[in-house]
């Protein structure tokens, strides 16, 4: 095949744009951000889970202070009204002695009531505690995950022009060469990892970056200039500058 040496080195200039734009699309589909979004959304699923776990533990010890305030506030009624009817001094002695017992009684179970009330008090302020710490992490991950997605979006935007500007160049490049040899390039381009074309620089070829052997050197240097070398090793089109 052949193909003018302004043509040869146009190819050699949209294989630049066509890198770029490869790079640059490699990088917006790696970008770190990602993954760590990603990384926030397990994170996230697990503190929700934890939370909705406290928040029922929270509700139950609750339930139990209440419980057990209604049972003091019960033996503090039923002493009030012994008191009262001590003082009032009603009723044979018999019956005074009965109540002054059970208000020993009263007071006692009172007591151990009470105990068990702060021993609650105690278990609702630490579920308390730990719903508070799991809000916060709740919040400190959605406040990650929104700065992350910023990041992402101004990095994906930022990529998108890079491709956006490469994709006009190559529309400013690619008509001005012969169709078959973008053709050509293009098909090997397809097979060989983005890259068609290569310069022939210091008996290396661009594309697989191996030494051109020195026979094979001096066939090319004897060879038209308008005549498409190939590369012996990768086959990529070899352009002599
Ligand atoms: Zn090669």
């Amino acid at each position: 095949m052949k193909a003018s040496v302004t043509d040869q080195n146009l190819l050699l200039n949209l294989q630049e744009i066509d890198t770029a734009i490869a790079h640059a699309t490699t990088k917006m589909a790696a970008l770190p951000e990602r993954e760590q979004i990603t990384a926030i959304h397990s994170r996230m699923k697990l503190v929700a889970d934890e939370l909705e776990l406290a928040q029922a533990a929270l509700t139950d010890v609750t339930i139990d202070l209440r419980r057990s305030e209604v049972d003091v506030e019960q033996v503090s009624a039923r002493m009030e009204k012994d008191e009262k009817r001590l003082a009032s001094g009603a009723g044979s002695p018999k019956e005074l002695e009965q109540t002054q017992h059970e208000l020993v009684t009263l007071a006692k179970r009172k007591a151990e009531l009470e105990d068990g009330e702060l021993e609650i008090m105690m278990k609702v302020e630490e579920a308390q505690n730990r719903v508070n710490t799991l809000i916060n992490d709740e919040d400190g991950l959605k406040k990650l995950e929104l700065e992350l997605n910023v990041r992402l979006e101004n990095a994906v935007t930022e990529f998108e022009r890079e491709i956006a500007l490469k994709n006009s160049e190559r529309t400013l490049v690619a008509p001005k060469i012969e169709a078959t040899l973008i053709e050509l390039y293009e098909k090997i381009r397809a097979k060989e990892y983005g890259i068609g074309a290569g310069a022939l620089v210091g008996g290396k070829c661009g594309g697989c970056n191996l030494a051109v052997n020195a026979i094979e050197l001096e066939r090319i240097k004897s060879l038209d200039l308008e005549e498409v070398v190939r590369c012996e090793e990768c086959r990529r089109i070899l352009v002599r500058i």
